[in-house]
């Protein structure tokens, strides 16, 4: 139908793109659309695009990479110069230019043969992922939390009210504006690098890890209620939900998953049975052991140790009952990826 668009006075628009950049939205509106109906995706329904916001293209071919002189081709546009971030290797498939306040991207996907990998090591890990902690490790390791958003809060609240002030769509007002998408662009890049350096750190140094199959959008949804029907704790919801949404726990499993089955090794998702309650030497498990925060008491074996470090030895058995017989009192425990058969036995895991 692109050629009858083209040709319509609302759509004469199309014709400043090449064919093949339109075909290939089509496609991925496409997708979007399938993926909406799929049950099994996150995805909602697809929504219409602003122009101006999230701007993105891409040409699925004729154009070209000159490597050594930092310069892609693009049809319709011609030669650019790029500021090269890393070189490219393997077949290159297709080449994506974005958008992100007032700065232009171009990704750029390629194809290479990839054999089965081997993880180097043949440690499995519990991690256990906290509001107070980053993340804890069953071998002691811990990340620390990174609150982008919270140091940066001040001054993003301080930007917008000043917004309120000016007129809309003056010259002041678009320079704010652009100003608070640069400081959103400045906390999402802090968050992006924290989450992957620890995500490729710690998917090197261990083969399996099992983290608690926990529901993120769950834990911060709102706490607010109806009207009718207002939710308890409202204020006390309020802050861990921000922190919640700062971690970004999500995008780091996500991470974790990738990077794992990338060298060889498995994310293992296990059911979240009381890790924070139940002691991990005599398996007691009750709201008191947990006394504070930071300390984890059980009240039957006496066992005295930090409660964090408590829920990563718990995920970590969990971990273990689901690899070998799957026997963990709860059926909806999930394999999330086939290990390689050699990791697994590397890991001393008998094949099932
Ligand atoms: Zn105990």
């Amino acid at each position: 139908m692109f050629l009858a668009w083209k040709h319509e006075e609302q759509t004469t628009f199309l014709r400043e793109a090449p064919s093949q950049i339109l075909q290939q939205s089509l496609k991925f509106l496409d997708k979007a659309i399938a993926d909406a109906f799929d049950k099994k995706s996150p995805k909602g329904f697809p929504r219409f695009k602003k122009k101006g916001t999230s701007d993105s293209f891409r040409y699925p071919q004729g154009f070209k990479v000159d490597q050594n002189n930092s310069r892609v081709f693009l049809p319709k546009i011609g030669w650019i110069r790029y500021r090269k971030s890393r070189s490219l290797t393997g077949e290159l498939k297709n080449i994506t230019v974005s958008r992100s306040s007032g700065k232009w991207y171009i990704s750029i996907q390629t194809e290479t043969e990839a054999g089965s990998p081997v993880h180097p090591s043949a440690s499995m890990v519990g991690i256990d992922l906290g509001v107070a902690k980053f993340a804890k490790l069953s071998d002691g390791g811990e990340i620390l939390r990174l609150n982008s958003f919270r140091k940066q809060e001040k001054k993003l609240a301080h930007l917008q009210r000043k917004m309120t002030k000016k007129v809309k769509f003056s010259q002041n007002w678009k320079k704010l504006k652009a100003k608070v998408q640069r400081l959103h662009q400045k906390i999402a890049h802090v968050r992006h690098d924290f989450l992957h350096k620890h995500s490729t750190a710690i998917s090197k140094n261990h083969a399996i890890m099992a983290v608690e199959d926990l529901e993120v959008s769950h834990m911060s949804k709102s706490a607010s209620g109806t009207r009718d029907n207002p939710g308890r704790n409202v204020r006390a919801k309020a802050g861990p939900n921000k922190s919640i949404l700062d971690q970004g726990w999500g995008e780091f499993r996500r991470q974790l998953e990738y990077k794992l089955a990338w060298r060889g090794g498995m994310l293992l998702a296990v059911p979240p049975a009381y890790s924070s309650q139940k002691c991990s030497r005599c398996g007691h498990a009750h709201p008191d052991n947990r006394k504070t925060q930071e300390l984890f008491r059980c009240q039957q074996c006496g066992l005295t140790i930090n409660a964090d470090y408590n829920a990563a030895l718990n995920i970590l058995a969990a971990g273990h009952a689901v690899l070998a017989c799957g026997e963990i009192g709860s059926q909806n425990y999930s394999v999330k990826q086939e290990p390689a058969e050699a990791s697994l036995e590397a890991a001393g895991i008998p094949r099932l």
